[in-house]
């Protein structure tokens, strides 16, 4: 505000004084031409000069004309600017030809603005001719613009100010609610959410953070539930584990018996061996600790051999696995991780097939892409339990009641194995019927 004040004064100041002198310039050209037309003698009566130059006669400010020496020789009748001689330095500039503003006080308080302007003849100057005015009107002007601002000025910072203070609190409302939200989720309660209705930055900034929360949510309710179904199901085989052996030391018992509950115990922590394995296999992913290797694979060949795996692994339940389809297939990838991968599926396939049930395998080149199908005629998965089959320990009831020996790990291990190779992995599905698993994977020429 001290700068606009300061700044429109300096402007107003130079406006006033600039119009006053246009106007005594205007007025000086005007008269001296006038006086040089008629060619004038050096002395003049004032009555004289009104009837023969009206022009003059018009001028509303007041003129002397002086000799060329300084001497006054006339004036207006307007008394005001008796008593101001003309200056050295006007008279100075007059002999060299120049005009001279000046500002001066008459009687030490009204302030006069003076033109001397040098008529002449040739290069004879005859006479100076000034024309002054008053500054006054100007001067109140500036004084009423000072008074003005000196009342505004303070006002209007402090309207501003009120007004800044109401619409800060307005607009940062919302951040203290964050702010609160946040605290309250320090504190442990992640269903706190902003409300706000807002569309501006702050209301944006609030759905953000409530995104964030809901994801945070989602990822510790997810990693809870992951611990929780880790410890349950590593206890189930502990439990078994304690249980026989607790059954098996309540007294003495032959050889084989203790074989037999030995052989069981190792079931039970091959299975936990199993369990830890894979879990430790999924952390160091999620850590980005897993290297891939990035070599051709000729899949095929690994497909083949998984076949011949799998009729070993169906070989007691009297399953039958069918390489149908095989062409040749190269992809980029690492081949032990894809081996892995191919193997659990079929090995699923085998697993929740009936005995005697058929497994069929097949591996060709379709749009463009690398495509496994593994098709059983097993227990199927009901179509809503499709989506959460790849979630890590989800095993369905159909299939816990089916095999006890799942871990429910495999199929979390596969869909991240597909997409580090930039696959994808699809169900199709029916209840009873069986289910039909195709992984695609982008071909090495492509
Ligand atoms: P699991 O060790 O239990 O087989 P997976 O992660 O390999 O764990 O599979 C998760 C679940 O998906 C299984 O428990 C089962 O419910 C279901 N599933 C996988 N493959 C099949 C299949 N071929 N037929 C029916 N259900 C399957």
């Amino acid at each position: 505000m001290l700068g606009f004040a300061s700044a429109l004064y300096v402007v107003m100041e130079r406006a006033v004084q600039d119009h006053v002198d246009r106007e005594l310039d205007e007025a000086a050209i005007a008269a001296a031409r006038s006086l040089e037309e008629h060619r004038f003698g050096p002395f003049l009566l004032l009555d004289d000069l009104a009837h023969a130059f009206p022009e003059l006669a018009l001028i509303d400010k007041f003129f002397h004309i002086f000799g060329p020496h300084g001497q006054i020789t006339l004036q207006s009748a307007n008394i005001k600017s008796r008593g101001i001689p003309l200056s050295q330095t006007s008279l100075k500039a007059a002999l060299q030809g120049h005009t001279t503003f000046e500002t001066v006080r008459f009687h030490n308080e009204i302030p006069i603005r003076l033109l001397s302007y040098p008529i002449r003849h040739g290069d004879t100057l005859v006479n100076i001719l000034r024309v002054g005015m008053s500054l006054r009107s100007g001067e109140d002007m500036l004084s009423r613009l000072v008074f003005v601002l000196l009342i505004g000025s303070p006002l209007a910072v402090a309207v501003s100010m009120l007004g800044g203070w109401f619409l800060a609190g307005r607009a940062l409302r919302p951040v203290d609610s964050i702010t609160l939200a946040a605290q309250r989720i320090t504190g442990g309660d992640l269903t706190q959410r902003i409300h706000t209705t807002s569309k501006d930055e702050i209301g944006r900034l609030a759905s953000t953070f409530n995104d964030m929360i809901a994801r945070l949510e989602a990822s510790i309710r997810q990693t809870r539930q992951f611990s929780a179904d880790a410890s349950h199901e590593l206890r189930t085989p502990l439990t078994i584990t304690k249980g026989e052996t607790e059954l098996a030391l309540r007294k003495p018992r032959s050889p084989d018996t203790y074989r037999e509950v030995l052989e069981s115990n190792l079931e039970e922590i091959d299975r936990m061996s199993r369990i830890v394995d894979e879990l430790l296999f999924l952390s160091r992913a999620d850590l980005g600790e897993i290297t891939m290797a990035s070599v051709p694979v000729q899949l095929d060949t690994v497909v083949r051999e998984i076949q011949s795996q799998a009729m070993v692994l169906g070989n007691e339940r009297g399953i039958e696995t069918i390489l149908e389809h095989s062409e040749p297939v190269q992809v980029l990838g690492d081949e032990w991780r894809l081996r892995e991968l191919v193997l659990n599926v079929v090995d699923n396939a085998v697993k929740y097939s009936p005995p005697g049930g058929t497994v069929q395998l097949s591996i060709t080149t379709t749009d463009g892409r690398a495509q496994i199908v593994v098709q059983d005629h097993g227990i199927g998965i009901a179509p809503d339990e499709q989506r959460v089959i790849f979630d890590r320990f989800h095993r369905t009831d159909a299939a816990r009641a089916h095999a006890q020996q799942g871990t429910g790990l495999g199929l979390a291990i596969c869909k991240w194995i597909v997409e580090t190779h930039h696959g994808t992995i699809d169900i199709d599905s029916a209840v009873g019927q069986g289910s039909r698993f195709t992984i695609s994977l982008p071909l090495l020429s492509a």
